[in-house]
């Protein structure tokens, strides 16, 4: 008898008949005998609608009241796939993180699973029930709700693989599997049928929202492979898995763009040991992320540029904390909203030189300025302008022969 979790995202449960659609799936896995626990996200547009509402009550919302609301969506979606699978004679029943517990820590919005009583849902389990779980939540050690960042539910499926040792884990989604690149954006986009977590783990992070970071992250500290399937139509999906020393015939696995980011620069800041420290410091209080960073060698030794990127949405508070900071001293600030990061992935790089030359080429036959450039082992990303994404992630697309 083998233990089975799937998952349901936004879009799979987004109606009635979606719902209807996925209690036909559970129960096709029901019918294998096999022991099923489903974890589901809430009706889509539900999260992106508490948010707003938050925002029209306060627009400083207590942290802890945000994550009690936020948790909601899932409550319903979870009782109406229970009370479908009762109607069409399954044994099954919503459990709400709470109730189970799920135990986290960590920030509220930013919460990491670390444990599950797995007990009572065992002896369900053993009983022939079908739990349905809540995604994206659990509690804190104040018996708070907390939430685990936005799609979270990738990352409660994942933590259910690992405390229940599930044999599979199958992330279903309104895609058929990871494709090189966004296939909503792109339309020679090609689906993969496998890619190891590193891979996975920085297009997630580089922006393919198909699977959240943290739940990469998860998958591969705990070895759990994973399945992304399409929920709409009955297709072979992606497997993740697999550590980066296997071998690997590809140099480019994917593509992965971002929306939303903004560069700053500081001009003519005074250089001296620790003056990154003093300008990044008030920005991690305030938990603004930062991502690409570019210091310039100073020719004179006196005086330096800065530039970094970080989400549009912290660009007025962190313009705030840069101009409030005594601790620094700079001639100008300056600001750009429409730009974008767009990377290339693969594990291949690693063992294939001339990648970056290529990259930067490609780009250049096509008249696309880059502004930043950063790499990692098995990445390189470049910040280039808004407007400019589709046309760069089309010729790299060509250039790494992913069409
Ligand atoms: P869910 O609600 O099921 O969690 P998401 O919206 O979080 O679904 O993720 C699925 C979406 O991810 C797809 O609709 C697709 O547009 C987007 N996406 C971005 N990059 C990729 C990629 N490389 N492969 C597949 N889908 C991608
Ligand atoms: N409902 C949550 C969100 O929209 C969690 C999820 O979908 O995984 O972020
Ligand atoms: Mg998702």
């Amino acid at each position: 008898m083998k233990t089975v979790v799937l998952k349901f995202g936004g879009t799979s449960v987004g109606s009635i008949e979606r719902i209807k659609k996925v209690c036909k799936i559970i129960a096709s896995y029901k019918k294998n005998k096999n022991r099923i626990i489903v974890i589901s996200s809430a009706m889509s547009g539900v999260t992106n609608d508490l948010v707003n509402k938050s925002k029209l009550i306060s627009n400083n919302f207590d942290r802890a009241e945000y994550d009690t609301l936020l948790s909601t969506g899932e409550q319903v979606s979870c009782a109406l796939i229970a009370g479908r699978l009762n109607h069409i004679g399954f044994k099954s029943r919503s459990w709400m993180s709470w109730q189970i517990p799920i135990i986290t820590e960590g920030p509220h919005s930013g919460a990491r699973i670390n444990k599950v009583a797995v007990k009572e849902l065992y002896n369900y389990l053993k009983n022939g029930g079908i739990p349905i779980i809540t995604g994206f939540q659990g509690i804190n050690n104040k018996l708070r709700l907390t939430t685990i960042g936005r799609s979270g539910s990738d990352a409660t499926a994942i933590m259910f693989a690992k405390f229940f040792k599930a044999n599979e884990c199958i992330i279903f989604t309104d895609v058929d599997g990871v494709y090189t690149t966004d296939p909503r954006q792109y339309k020679n986009a090609k689906k993969i049928k496998k890619i190891f977590y590193d891979e996975m783990l920085e297009m997630a992070s580089l922006g393919s929202k198909v699977m959240q970071p943290t739940s990469v992250q998860d998958a591969k500290l705990n070895k759990i492979n994973i399945q992304v399937k399409s929920s709409f139509v009955s297709k072979p999906g992606t497997l993740i898995a697999g550590s980066i020393k296997s071998f690997s015939d590809k140099i480019i696995t994917g593509i992965s763009s971002t929306k939303n980011d903004a560069k700053i620069t500081i001009v003519g800041v005074k250089d001296r040991p620790g003056v990154a420290a003093s300008i990044f410091r008030p920005l991690s209080q305030n938990l603004i992320n930062v991502d690409m960073v570019v210091q310039n060698i100073s020719l004179d030794g006196k005086e330096t540029d800065l530039t970094f990127t970080i989400k549009s949405d912290d660009l007025k508070k962190t313009e705030k904390l840069i101009k409030r900071n005594k601790k620094i001293s700079y001639k100008k600030l300056s600001f750009d909203k429409n730009v974008s990061k767009v990377s290339i992935i693969g594990v291949g790089m690693i063992t294939t030189p001339g990648i970056t030359y290529r990259m930067f080429q490609a780009l250049a036959s096509k008249k696309i300025n880059i502004l930043v450039i950063s790499t990692s082992e098995i990445k390189i990303s470049v910040l280039v302008s808004a407007k400019q994404v589709k046309k760069a992630i089309n010729i790299l697309h060509k250039e790494f022969k992913l069409d």
